[in-house]
């Protein structure tokens, strides 16, 4: 019976080691992921080099005096931590809670975004109107944006659909969307110099693979003289889309690509849009 309660307080010992460890690596694996990229990450690096150094030589050469100040030093250094990263402090409690229920709430809008596109997509190809769409992702594509009209209006396939019908003012061009909302229309896009892209592709397709070339938007091409729709991305074309493929590359380089392993998926998607999808019809 006596051995038993010793093993357990052993082993209880143990346990609390292993929790205090785990513990003190998650606080300093959570610290240094706050530092990472802050501006005042280097002012701490160099206080905390600069603190070592003197603490080893005072502690080497017995140096009392230096000793005594290093150890209010230490004292004060959290006081500076507060100060120095008041900033990143303030707006680190202020997303504690939003964050999460953000980042869902958003990835449901983005999903909700995607069917009016795709709404839109295909009441244009069933209609042979021809259009241009660019969303943009992670690179601003302002520059683009000032070659046509701003528009700043909540996307809706209504509002999507009516710029590209033929004879009306903005219909020449492409329209850029930017989380959730149609920026701009009437833009010019940049045409790509791919030379391997096929000869019975025009202007339009080659404008659409062009601004993913500068960008890493996500370009819809509705063609007007077949009504087929293709996806650019990254420089290579997945043509002859159906609506299945087209929710499922939009969902994968929106929601997907937006917040978990962003370079992984787009190798994968890449490889998929140049393996699967690349002169599927026409
Ligand atoms: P489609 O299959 O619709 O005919 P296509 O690839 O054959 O497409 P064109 O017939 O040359 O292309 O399409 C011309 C239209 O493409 C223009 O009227 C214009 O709306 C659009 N377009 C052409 N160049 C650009 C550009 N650089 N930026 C934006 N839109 C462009
Ligand atoms: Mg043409």
């Amino acid at each position: 019976m006596e051995f038993s309660i010793d093993y357990l307080w052993v082993l209880f010992g143990a346990f609390k080691v292993i929790i205090e460890l785990f513990l003190l690596s998650s606080i300093i694996y959570l610290v240094l992921l706050f530092l990472k990229g802050t501006r005042g990450a280097p002012i701490l690096a160099g206080f905390t080099i600069i603190g070592i150094f003197l603490t080893l030589i005072a502690t080497l050469l017995k140096l009392e005096v230096v000793g005594w100040l290093i150890g209010q030093m230490w004292a004060f250094a959290a006081l500076l931590i507060l100060i120095i990263f008041q900033p990143e402090i303030r707006r680190a409690f202020a997303e504690l809670g939003v964050r999460n229920t953000m980042l869902l709430k958003s990835k449901q809008k983005e999903k909700e975004n995607i069917q009016i596109l795709i709404d839109a997509i295909f009441f244009l190809a069933d209609r042979k109107i021809g259009a241009l769409i660019a969303v943009e992702r992670e690179i601003g594509m302002r520059f683009l944006a000032d070659s046509g009209v701003f528009v700043g209006a909540q996307m809706s396939k209504e509002l999507l659909t009516t710029f590209f019908y033929p004879n009306t003012p903005l219909h020449d061009g492409g329209v850029i969307l930017r989380r959730g909302v149609i920026h701009s229309a009437g833009c010019f896009f940049p045409l790509t110099q791919d030379m391997t892209l096929a000869k019975s592709l025009g202007t339009r397709h080659r404008a659409g693979v062009g601004v993913t070339e500068e960008t890493d938007c996500v370009c819809i091409v509705i063609s007007e003289e077949t009504g087929t729709v293709s996806l650019a991305y990254r420089g290579r074309l997945a043509r002859g889309l159906n609506r299945d493929r087209i929710e499922r590359h939009l969902h994968n380089l929106l929601v997907k690509g937006k917040s978990s392993g962003l370079a992984g998926n787009v190798e994968k998607i890449k490889q998929a849009i140049s393996e699967g999808d690349e002169g599927e019809s026409i």
